[in-house]
């Protein structure tokens, strides 16, 4: 009998004593690693395996392993990293132990729970594969990694802090895509506390609380995004607070994310905060420069360009709050050498960095819903210009005239209110008439093809831009 067999058969035999879902978590990714005169030499995949092993399966498995074979007399245990899926040497435990109700897997990010209830999970931007690790983030993504592959285990809860844009949502999504992905049977719900909030207060205005409740306690992972937001709303507290020991008694998984850590959260319960302090806690903090650089080459490749070093290292060296604005400064970069074939000097990095601290300060202190002052101005101004510089009457261009002639002025106005003003497209629509978003973004996607091919479209947004003073 080969080793393989010899481990299957085993764990088969083990499986009249253990429970399904323990013979999965356990020893899935196990393997036989030698079996010399009677001495077989067990590898476990991941370091939090061993102890648990030894306490609790180490005679078990040797009674196995004798029935099965019965010239063995000894085991022992090597944690071995390689041991994953793909390693020849594991044997596919999900094959032999199927669940009896298997769930099919809907292709979109809407996804069943329990038959009934539907929540939206999951962007498919967001993997562990994809975060760059660097040493200021090392041990979240480790914690991560482990929750996603033994939820319930040993870190519970998961509680992840840091400042805004350090990644701490890609996290906790992308948890919740590889824990489905190694077994798709388990019910699994992300939620921002506010969504979490709202529903609560839907669910007791239209009496449902019950279908609230079951969603929220039925769960084998529940991942609460900026749970900070539950500050002075006690009644979501209290909610959250069953469903949270609930989950906890039952061996459920709890991932939060918060802004800070759990003593500065503004909570009534101190067992609430001793609860979250129980579990993992872990920091977030800004990745150090190689990690930036990291960040940016990576963007770079999945958008397919090029940028020269000395402006990566521009933008790595003055991004060193938030992994957001470093991408969304980067994003800027490929998006004005794309659309305007305009390629990225200093000068105009270090304009772009400027603008961007400016933001990251406004957020900071004000709150993020409110516009900056002068904006609504802009657009106006931008509009005026633009009906200068065609000799158009504005009315036309806010009005529903198809002719080409104000049509393209009108397209024109949008592209420049979103790429140089960054307008919402609710906001631009507003403000050209009482547009729709998509009618906008329709127009916007227009412009961006066209300036390709089309030098003189290129040539008039350029002399409009320098007018305008948004060059
Ligand atoms: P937070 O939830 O902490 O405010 P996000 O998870 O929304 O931050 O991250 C902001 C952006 O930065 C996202 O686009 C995310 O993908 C990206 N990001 C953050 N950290 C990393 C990282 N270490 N590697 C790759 N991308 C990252
Ligand atoms: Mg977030």
């Amino acid at each position: 009998m080969n080793q393989k067999d010899l481990w299957l058969s085993a764990i088969k035999e083990l499986s009249s004593d253990i429970n399904r879902t323990n013979v999965i978590t356990w020893f899935k990714n196990t393997a036989i690693l030698e079996n010399n005169s009677g001495e077989v030499v067990i590898g476990l995949p991941l370091p939090v395996f061993l102890d648990w092993h030894k306490k609790k399966y180490a005679e078990s498995t040797l009674s196995a392993l004798q029935k099965v074979s019965p010239e063995i007399k000894k085991i022992t245990y090597l944690v071995d990293l390689t041991l994953v899926e793909s390693d020849p040497r594991v044997i596919d435990l999900l094959k032999y132990f199927p669940s009896k109700t298997k769930r099919k897997l809907p292709n979109k990010s809407e996804l069943k729970i329990n038959g009934k209830f539907r929540s939206k999970i999951f962007s498919s931007r967001y993997s562990l594969d994809n975060f760059i690790v660097s040493p200021q983030n090392r041990l979240a993504h480790a914690a991560s990694l482990t929750v996603a592959k033994f939820p319930g285990q040993n870190y519970n809860p998961l509680f992840l802090f840091g400042n805004v844009g350090l990644g701490k949502t890609h996290l906790l999504q992308s948890i919740g895509k590889e824990a489905l992905r190694n077994d798709p049977d388990k019910v699994i719900v992300y939620t921002t506390t506010e969504s979490f909030a709202n529903e609560l207060i839907d669910g007791i205005q239209e009496r449902k609380m019950n279908r609230f409740r079951n969603k929220y306690r039925n769960v084998d992972i529940l991942m609460i995004d900026d749970i900070q937001f539950i500050a002075n709303k006690d009644k979501t507290q209290e909610e959250f607070f069953h469903t949270f020991n609930t989950l906890y008694e039952a061996g459920k998984q709890m991932v939060i994310s918060s802004d800070r850590p759990p003593a500065e959260l503004k909570l009534f319960s101190e067992r609430l905060i001793s609860r979250f302090e129980s579990g993992m806690l872990v920091e977030l903090k800004m990745p150090d420069f190689e990690g930036r650089m990291q960040i940016l080459e990576g963007r770079c490749q999945e958008a397919q360009v090029i940028i020269n070093r000395k402006i990566l290292e521009l933008i790595a060296y003055n991004s060193d709050q938030s992994v957001r604005q470093l991408i969304g400064v980067l994003n800027q970069v490929i998006a004005r050498y794309e659309l305007e074939n305009l390629a990225p000097t200093i000068q105009s990095v270090t304009q772009l960095l400027q603008r961007s601290k400016e933001q990251v300060k406004e957020v900071g202190f004000k709150s993020i819903s409110k516009k900056p002052e002068g904006k609504s101005v802009t657009l106006d101004c931008l509009i005026d210009k633009v009906s200068d510089y065609f000799t158009v009457p504005k009315d036309e261009i806010l009005g529903n005239s198809r002719t080409r002639e104000y049509v393209v002025p009108r397209q024109i106005i949008m592209y420049l209110a979103k790429s140089k003003l960054q307008l919402s497209l609710n906001r631009i629509g507003e403000g050209l008439g009482k547009r729709n978003h998509t009618t906008v973004m329709h127009a916007i996607t227009k412009v961006k093809n066209q300036i390709k091919s089309n030098h003189q479209l290129l040539c008039d947004i350029n002399a409009i831009s320098k007018e305008v003073g948004i060059a």
